[in-house]
């Protein structure tokens, strides 16, 4: 079956930039697993039908009104898009976000038929107290059981852009464990996914796919990782 690859650009680029990046990883790549590309928002509308799989990296969990700088899923829906990243560790931490905000993006995608990616992972004191299958199972609550097939990303907080990756017994009980709670599940690793590492952590762990931050933005290695499974 073939995997999910996802890049996240986070605030990086620009129209012109994307657009080569885009050039690039379309000339470079050769894969059957699925790909797709969360750019900053200014830019979905120009690329949402470029050929490459354009994801947003958040939505409001409101439907419309004065919720001045925020974005709704009615507005990605008319952009053309289809899947947007939520509860990405950064969103959580700067934005303030809640596991119940969370849910409630993910109704509002849900709503219009977008998919969402859903981000959890634990900061390091958490592993060293022993607390990460609570803390995982928390962060899961509202997602437990449900029917609709779900994307979940395990980005450990102290992996990402640091680096340090677990091991693959790491992954894999993060990864049972999540099995446990969601039905219906596809399940992406994510934190410090480079060329090197990619192919041990898609053919040697039990998950469906990789989100990739910083490797990501060289589209020459992002093409790199998503062909090495
Ligand atoms: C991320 O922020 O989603 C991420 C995985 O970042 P990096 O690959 O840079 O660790």
């Amino acid at each position: 079956m073939s995997k999910l690859i996802i890049a996240n650009f986070k605030m990086n680029g620009t129209k012109s930039s994307i657009e080569e990046w885009f050039n690039t990883f379309s000339r470079e790549a050769n894969t059957s697993n699925e790909v797709i590309v969360a750019i900053p928002s200014p830019f979905l509308i120009n690329f949402a039908d470029n050929g490459i799989r354009v994801a947003a990296q958040n939505v409001s969990p409101y439907v419309s009104g004065a919720y001045t700088s925020q974005v709704s899923a009615e507005m990605l829906k008319d952009c053309g898009i289809e899947y947007s990243i939520i509860g990405h560790s950064e969103s959580r931490e700067f934005l303030k976000e809640t596991d119940e905000d969370i849910f409630n993006k993910y109704n509002q995608l849900i709503k219009y038929s977008i998919k969402p990616v859903i981000c959890i992972g634990e900061p390091l004191k958490i592993r060293e107290d022993n607390l990460l299958q609570s803390f995982i199972s928390s962060q899961l609550k509202y997602f437990e059981d449900l029917e609709n097939e779900l994307i979940i990303a395990y980005e450990p907080i102290w992996a990402i852009g640091s680096g340090l990756i677990p091991t693959v017994e790491d992954i894999n009980e993060v990864s049972e464990l999540i099995r446990g709670i969601c039905k219906n599940v596809r399940i992406l690793y994510g934190g410090s996914v480079n060329k090197e590492n990619a192919s041990n952590l898609l053919n040697n762990s039990n998950i469906d796919g990789v989100l990739v931050g910083g490797a990501s933005l060289n589209p020459k290695e992002f093409a790199n990782i998503a062909q090495s499974c």
